[in-house]
């Protein structure tokens, strides 16, 4: 099932002098109904009995979420969750994060992954400093001007933040209200999706709806394996409660267990790259290797890294340099005779350029 935009041919009238090919017309498709209230209460109930226990929730201090909001993406919640707690320990308000040497920020990442998010962060703080007289703004546009901060994040820190009645929209989110409503994690495009999350926000709590569905998406509603059973909003869920085909031809409930295909309707996806060949692998070990020089020294970095050469090596500190995450020394390092630099076996080999420096920026 496809929910959107259909194009649907219209018949010319008789005599039209353009003759008889068909005048394609856009006829939007209805938006799916919102989660119905008794759906709503069922999830919300749920959620304050048995919704998760994450130090971030705690707070209504808005920089404090915005900080939980970029370390959450793409980031497990409980990893997320302690990493907070340490770097609100060390950046306290978000002048000490604007004020802060962007390595010290870096430093205190270390774990989370991603590291442009520590970088854009930063770079959020000093323009709410700047621009904002240290207030994280409340309005949309605003928040998703700051760097980092995508139509999610802005909708999480409005709703958490300011109670602002709008839908965060993740990928969990999107997967339940997709199966909840239309049977289908993928049926709606973004536009719609973000209506139908609207439209299904409590007026009167929008920041624990904004958990209580997270929660749902992250603990029960799975993309291979959705636990319907114990699910509150099974009996409102169209997915939970459709006939699908066997492979034999009957058909069976979906309930916790879908058959004939695979449940989340999740294309299989052919054999993926390991994750130690990918650049965002060797971005990561490169930052790891600046964040333990001590005093942000210059650090030769030489290739071999992994089972990536020194071409692919200078390329991810190139584009580490671009994206803010670290200084390139600007003149020519020669190794001297008898330094052995990181990474590369003592004793200099004369007909190989010397490797890179790089440092955290300060
Ligand atoms: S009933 Fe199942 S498919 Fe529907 S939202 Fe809950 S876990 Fe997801």
């Amino acid at each position: 099932m496809r929910l959107g935009v259909e194009c649907t041919p219209m018949p010319l009238p008789r005599g039209d002098p353009r003759g008889h090919s068909p005048i394609l017309t856009f006829v939007p498709e209805p938006t799916p109904e919102p989660v119905p209230p008794e759906a709503r209460d069922a999830i919300l109930a749920w959620y304050a009995s048995r919704g998760r226990t994450l130090p971030f929730r705690d707070t209504s201090d808005p920089y404090a979420i915005l900080v939980s909001e970029a370390m959450a993406q793409q980031t497990q919640a409980a990893r997320a969750g302690e990493a907070w707690t340490r770097f609100m320990a060390r950046f306290p308000t978000v002048e000490s994060l604007a004020e802060a040497p962007p390595a010290d920020v870096l430093r205190a990442w270390q774990g989370l992954g991603y590291n442009r998010r520590a970088i854009n962060l930063q770079r959020a703080a000093r323009i709410i400093v700047d621009k904002h007289r240290g207030a994280v703004p409340s309005d949309l546009a605003s928040l998703e001007a700051l760097p980092g901060v995508g139509p999610y994040t802005a909708r999480a820190v409005a709703a958490l933040a300011f109670g602002m009645p709008v839908g965060a929209v993740d990928t969990n989110v999107r997967r339940v209200l997709g199966r909840v409503l239309a049977d289908d994690a993928g049926a709606m495009d973004a536009a719609m999706l973000q209506r139908v999350a609207d439209a299904s926000v409590p007026a009167d709590r929008p920041g624990f709806w904004t958990h209580a569905l997270m929660d749902v998406g992250a603990t029960l509603c799975h993309p291979r394996r959705p636990a319907c059973e114990a699910c509150p909003a099974r009996p409102w869920c169209r997915y939970a409660t459709a006939e699908r085909v066997t492979p034999g031809g009957a058909t069976a409930g979906a309930p916790g267990g879908v058959v004939g295909r695979p449940a989340g309707g999740r294309a299989v996806r052919g054999s993926l790259p390991r994750f130690t060949s990918t650049s965002r692998w060797l971005r990561g070990r490169i930052v790891e290797r600046l964040r333990a020089a001590p005093n942000g020294d210059w650090v030769a970095i030489a290739g071999p890294i992994g089972d990536h050469d020194q071409a692919a090596v200078d390329a991810a500190l190139e584009a580490l340099a671009r994206d803010g995450l670290v200084v390139l020394e600007t003149t020519n390092h020669t190794a001297p005779i008898g330094e052995a630099s990181r990474g590369e076996p003592p004793g200099p080999d004369r007909s190989k350029p010397a490797p890179r420096r790089a440092r955290l920026p300060t």
